[in-house]
């Protein structure tokens, strides 16, 4: 694609064209005529070289001269104007590249628009209703080199052979999956939309407990204040999805979008449907890598972090839950397209069951407003860990001996008939673990090892949770994921330094969230005693505690 820099004569203004004549029309229209100065056929290098001219053009105040010759436009000018409202209509607040374009226009049936999609493109930059940009910068300065795409610097960043420009060409491997972004690719911000149209919502009745609502209420009032991040430190089965209910129906009312991102695939499948449910008259999307919901208009998007990058001012609110999980916590890419993806003036609810230090000492100093929920929606308190120490744990282990605590819990799993999910701390123990279970007496259990690179995960983790299966041995890729009714938890090596407060926290939040089953236990059984373990059921005594002191603990609950 030929790309042009130009500049209005008598003025000091340098522009990109995709399609010069209509700078031409759309400048004379305004009395001024045009000079080109620079054409190339990477968006990058006529990006770096107004970049790096625009002074010297402006300083020197050099005349350029109009060239006589244009080719002419063979649409007309209102029928341009008509056509490139139409396409606006469909493309605000989107983030793409030149190939996401087209495959957005292809999905959208607009397949006649070859001749004058640039046309088209070239007027919503004129009128400032979209911005150009290459994929990524990469001029003379390293430090600069950037993708504008995903926001990463030049780590990720890798000159390449290109055979689009038949250039050294710049390509950024932080967003790869999403489709190449490179110095030669045009990336285009659409602007968002400004008409916000009231409207009624239908929203499923819910009953919220005492403790949800008083943190409904909380958020509602965030919504209306000059403040843009709200922290919710809501225990693990708090009910959060309920709880976002009506901040949801207050902000669609409103006529304004919102975007629930999470960190994974399985979530976003999980609660797409159910947000359906609840509002059954919203356009609600469910969005990740190959998903068939891609570029299509939605009023609730469910969406894994990536997908934001396809986002420019689009939401008014955005929920991120889980925010101290991977892939999200400290990526600064991700946490960058999440920011780009939210309105001016738009208000972003971060959620999660684990708040990093750091946010707790913002939250207390009042620099992050909060909330706290610290009781589950049954009003059952939360699992105690029990700290139990062996020593020599994987000596034992390894050499096949029984090891007293551990079959004391097993014995407890069956006891209650329940279903035992064992962590480990890496991958080469699940095997060791599964065998040394069967070797001690436990090989009538039904049992399966998962881990993140086993080719039928999803196939065990169904059979988990179809209760097929008494015991799962599995690394931390099911410390969020997974919940049975009555689960009991033994973290083995739960001294790992892999086996944090926050790790140690989610693993113990998987017992005890079902109302029908709000007990369960969870072992804890190490070598050493760690400040995770010791943190962590701290954390846990305090929440409930402070549950039973606000009132959110049912009574018959006490004494369980
Ligand atoms: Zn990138
Ligand atoms: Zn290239």
């Amino acid at each position: 694609m030929e790309m042009f820099v130009y500049q209005v004569i008598e003025s000091n203004q340098l522009y990109l064209s995709l399609c010069i004549e209509v700078d031409r029309v759309y400048w004379r229209k305004r009395g001024a005529d045009i000079a080109i100065l620079f054409s190339t056929s990477s968006i990058g290098e006529a990006y770096s070289w107004i970049q790096n001219r625009k002074d010297q053009y402006i300083m020197n105040g050099k005349k350029p001269v109009a060239l006589s010759k244009y080719h002419q436009l063979f649409l007309s000018w209102s029928s341009l104007e008509q056509e490139a409202e139409k396409l606006f209509n469909l493309l605000q607040g989107r983030a793409l590249l030149w190939s996401e374009l087209i495959s957005f226009l292809h999905k959208k049936n607009i397949i006649n628009i070859k001749l004058t999609l640039l046309p088209i493109l070239q007027l919503l930059y004129l009128e400032n209703r979209m911005e150009i940009k290459p994929g990524v910068t990469c001029n003379d300065v390293i430090y600069r080199w950037t993708c504008h795409r995903c926001m990463s610097d030049r780590k990720y960043l890798r000159m390449t052979d290109c055979a689009t420009c038949g250039k050294q060409c710049s390509m950024c491997e932080q967003c790869i999956w999403l489709g190449r972004s490179r110095t030669c690719t045009p990336f285009f911000l659409f602007a968002p939309s400004s008409i916000k149209k009231e409207k009624l919502i239908s929203v499923k009745p819910l009953s919220l407990t005492a403790a949800q609502q008083k943190v409904c209420e909380q958020i509602l009032s965030f919504t209306q204040s000059e403040e843009k991040q709200f922290l919710l430190w809501a225990v693990t089965g708090a009910g959060k999805t309920e709880m976002m209910v009506p901040v949801i129906a207050q902000i669609r009312s409103e006529g304004k979008k919102i975007c629930w991102v999470t960190p994974r695939k399985d979530v976003v499948h999980e609660l797409q449907p159910r947000i359906k449910r609840i509002f059954p008259q919203e356009r609600v999307l469910a969005l990740y890598g190959g998903s068939s919901d891609l570029w299509m208009e939605g009023d609730i998007v469910i969406a894994t972090a990536h997908q934001l990058w396809r986002y420019f001012q689009a939401f008014d609110l955005i929920i991120v839950d889980e925010v101290d999980a991977f892939p999200l916590y400290q990526n600064i890419a991700l946490e960058k397209g999440i920011e780009r993806a939210l309105s001016t003036g738009g208000k972003m609810i971060l959620l999660t069951a684990t708040p990093p230090r750091q946010w707790l000492e913002w939250s207390r100093s009042g620099k992050l407003p909060s909330a706290t929920l610290s009781a589950r929606y049954h009003g059952h308190p939360l699992p105690v860990p029990k700290l139990i120490q062996e020593r020599r744990l994987w000596d034992k282990i390894e050499n096949r001996k029984p090891i007293t605590p551990f079959n004391h819990f097993i014995k407890q799993v069956i006891t209650y008939q329940g279903q035992a999910l064992i962590f480990v701390p890496e991958i080469r123990r699940v095997k060791q673990v599964l065998e040394w279970i069967r070797e001690n007496g436990h090989g009538h259990l039904a049992m399966a090892g998962v881990y993140s690179q086993m080719s039928n995960r999803e196939e065990v983790i169904r059979r988990f949770r179809n209760v097929e299966l008494d015991c799962l041995v599995t690394t931390t890729i099911l410390e969020r994921g997974v919940t049975v009714p009555k689960c009991f938890v033994m973290v083995l090596g739960a001294d790992n330094l892999l086996f944090d407060q926050a790790a140690l926290i989610q693993m113990a939040g998987r017992v005890g969230r079902s109302s029908t089953y709000p007990y369960g236990e969870v072992w804890f059984l190490a070598t050493e005693r760690t400040e995770g373990q010791l943190q962590a059921k701290k954390q846990i005594t305090y929440l409930n505690r402070l549950a039973k002191k606000e009132g959110f603990i049912r009574k018959e609950a006490y004494y369980q």
